[in-house]
């Protein structure tokens, strides 16, 4: 059963449910109804993590759907992870019932769609690992940054930092600049905000393989640490960071804009594993402002190993 992914979703949701309770008070439910009702939108909302309920559909709160506008032009490097990436995002926003999502791949695509009249009617850029330098003018970025200060969201994965190097302002608003990968192997990530939508489920820390990205112009005073390496699982000596911090997840504001960025999403494998999706999708919920979080620049670990 396919799923309207624009609008009405909740009310339907609502109306399959009194439907429900009428169906069964007046005893004339059928098993036919009740197939028919487990497949409408509710059956999804635990999906596609199958942990508990995410209630995202209780955070829409009758809203009309949302736009999402995925980017994913490589400028720069290529990963073969981008179709499914975006695929994955696209399956995310229907079974949830949040958002209908458009996509810029190649070069005109992007000049046409991250500029700001087409941006009037998205609610939410992805930059699922686009990389270099992309092709709108200057005139276009100011525009992308008034914007998302205005109150609309951004999501950076993996390589999103490896991109706009030329455009400073655009670093700033991700909050650093890719400056290598140094590991691409196990390793053991920390969760520093539990609270954070997306992540309540993992625990402390747990254990994932991707390509490990280290950042510049990075500093925790400007962001809100959500995953950060721990550094007892890879050979730290391979860093280049003075400090040793190496985080994986983060959010800012960037005026009344919510950015959220996840360095992992280069493998395939790590796209279809169920805690990324909950996670990347928690990032997106709260950029999409469907879900509350504290976003406290500066945040610290308990201690940052050395
Ligand atoms: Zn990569």
């Amino acid at each position: 059963m396919r799923i309207a992914v624009r609008g009405g979703t909740i009310a339907s949701l609502r109306a399959d449910r009194s439907l429900l309770a009428l169906a069964l008070l007046t005893g004339g439910v059928t098993l036919a109804a009740l197939v028919c009702l487990l497949s409408s939108p509710a059956a999804f909302v635990d999906e596609p993590t199958g942990h508990r309920p995410l209630a995202a559909v209780q955070d829409v709160r009758g809203r009309a759907t949302k736009h999402v506008l995925v980017v994913s032009h490589a400028a720069g490097f290529g990963h073969s992870s981008i179709p499914l990436g975006t695929q994955i995002i696209q399956e995310l926003g229907q079974k949830q019932g949040l958002w209908e999502t458009d996509v810029a791949v190649d070069a005109a695509a992007v000049t046409q769609k991250l500029a700001g009249e087409f941006l009037k009617g998205v609610d939410l850029v992805i930059f699922n690992n686009a990389t270099g330098e992309l092709p709108i003018s200057e005139e276009g970025k100011a525009a992308f940054l008034q914007w998302l200060r205005a109150g609309h969201g951004f999501v950076g994965v993996h390589a999103a930092t490896d991109t706009f190097y030329k455009w400073g302002d655009y670093g700033k608003m991700i909050g650093g600049y890719f400056d290598g990968h140094p590991w691409h192997q196990k390793v053991t990530v920390r969760v520093e905000d539990k609270k954070f939508p997306g992540v309540q489920s993992l625990g402390d820390s747990f254990e994932i393989t991707d390509e490990i990205y280290q950042f510049r112009d990075w500093t925790r005073d400007n962001l809100h640490v959500i995953l950060s390496i721990d550094n007892a699982s890879l050979d730290v000596t391979k860093g280049k960071r003075a400090d040793n911090d190496y985080a994986v997840a983060w959010a800012r504001m960037e005026g009344k804009g919510r950015v959220f960025y996840t360095s992992l999403g280069h493998r395939e494998d790590v796209w279809t594993d169920p805690r990324y999706q909950e996670h990347l999708l928690g990032g997106i919920r709260w950029a999409l402002g469907l879900a509350r979080a504290k976003v406290k620049p500066g945040t610290r670990p308990g201690a940052a190993e050395k």
